[in-house]
């Protein structure tokens, strides 16, 4: 999941998805239109809007650094950790792989529900801090509902679900003791799914009991748990099937060319129908600009063949989007490809220089073929 970059923390990028905007508009609406009102019935509009958007933007933070406690650990213990996306449901980090062994996975799932409980034993604290010093209450109710927030994160977060952290948390568990980390993630995810239908549930009562937002809110959070059970587990499944598995067993190496200024016309008669290839690399100067594919050509009306150029047409090179790196999991580049929704990635040596291309059908290929030749 990409969002917009609104900083960078020890080499990780943190990113806002469009979802979370929402999230932080009905808190912050919520907050000082409800909530605070209720619990400050002296305080002035403005005083109430200022004090819900320090709530709103504290709890934000909380979440920010229960993520960054995950991404921290996974760092320690080896793994990358390239962004971490704030999304509708929390925060999200994108970790470059699965955890190695059943000790790993429990420290890295346990400290960000660990680090919530802390700050919300914090927050609470600060709140009988300004209470018992007789401090503005205006001071005091934003701490507790922070802190009571944070504590609420911990619990929703421990439920067993995989893959919420309790669920991540149970897996390693159960991977440490049966010593089969698929029967595990199976286990896990069955229980996270079958939690997601106990919400659907839940909500279809609250709604039937006339609670409409509580109940479309717990529907939308079952469905939500459930589909990421799945989803999460699929996953896991397909890196197990690509095990030992890399980038540069299943690309063609190396790439075909084609010079960007070259017209279109040039580029089908002389290129594609020659090379049989679907897609060329464009190269300028002799470094790789972008990519063009076929079809990008067929959508150019044909009178215009000869006085358009490959540079006009052709998809230009994004690397964080189109490359992947050979000695990468091919699962990797699976995973690239369904995020960018592209069906061919380029692949770089460790130089950055492009050595290659591998295309969604050569990985479905080969797990075509394990899951045929499998005894
Ligand atoms: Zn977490």
């Amino acid at each position: 999941m990409k969002g917009w970059r609104i900083g960078r923390i020890a080499g990780i990028s943190i990113e806002i998805h469009f979802t979370w905007l929402v999230i932080f508009g009905l808190i912050l609406y919520k907050f000082s239109t409800d909530l605070l009102p209720s619990m400050l019935p002296d305080a002035r509009p403005e005083q109430l809007w200022i004090a819900g958007l320090a709530t709103a933007i504290l709890a934000f933070g909380s979440l920010l650094l229960h993520e960054l406690a995950h991404s921290l650990m996974a760092q320690r213990l080896g793994a990358t950790v390239s962004r971490i996306t704030l999304f509708i449901l929390g925060g999200v980090a994108q970790m470059t792989r699965e955890p190695k062994n059943p000790a790993s996975e429990f420290k890295i799932s346990i400290v960000g529900p660990l680090s919530s409980i802390l700050l919300g034993g914090g927050f609470i604290g600060a709140y009988w801090a300004i209470t018992k010093f007789d401090l503005p209450k205006l001071w005091a109710i934003p701490c507790l509902l922070v802190g009571e927030i944070n504590i609420a994160l911990a619990v929703f977060n421990m439920l067993p679900a995989f893959p919420l952290d309790g669920g991540r948390v149970l897996r390693s568990i159960l991977w440490w003791r049966w010593r089969s980390r698929e029967r595990a993630t199976r286990i896990a995810s069955a229980a996270g799914r079958w939690l997601g239908y106990l919400m659907m549930g839940l909500g279809v009562v609250q709604l039937i009991a006339t609670d409409v937002t509580g109940g479309l809110w717990t529907l939308a959070l079952g469905w939500l748990l459930s589909t990421m059970a799945t989803a999460s587990y699929q996953r896991v499944q397909l890196s197990q099937a690509l095990d030992g598995v890399h980038v540069h067993d299943l690309m063609t190496s190396p790439v075909a060319t084609i010079p960007a200024a070259v017209p279109l016309q040039r580029a089908v008669f002389d290129y594609f129908l020659v090379t049989g290839f679907a897609t060329l690399a464009v190269e300028e100067n002799g470094e790789i600009v972008g990519v063009l594919h076929r079809d990008q050509i067929q959508a150019v009306d044909q009178s215009l063949w000869l006085g358009t150029s490959v540079a006009e047409v052709m998809r230009p090179l994004d690397r964080d989007k189109m490359t992947v790196r050979a000695d990468e999991d091919a699962v990797e580049a699976l995973m690239k490809m369904a995020e960018s929704g592209l069906e061919r990635l380029l692949v770089v040596d460790w130089r950055g220089t492009v050595i290659g291309i591998i295309t969604q059908s050569d990985v479905v290929r080969l797990l075509k073929m394990r899951g045929e030749l499998r005894p």
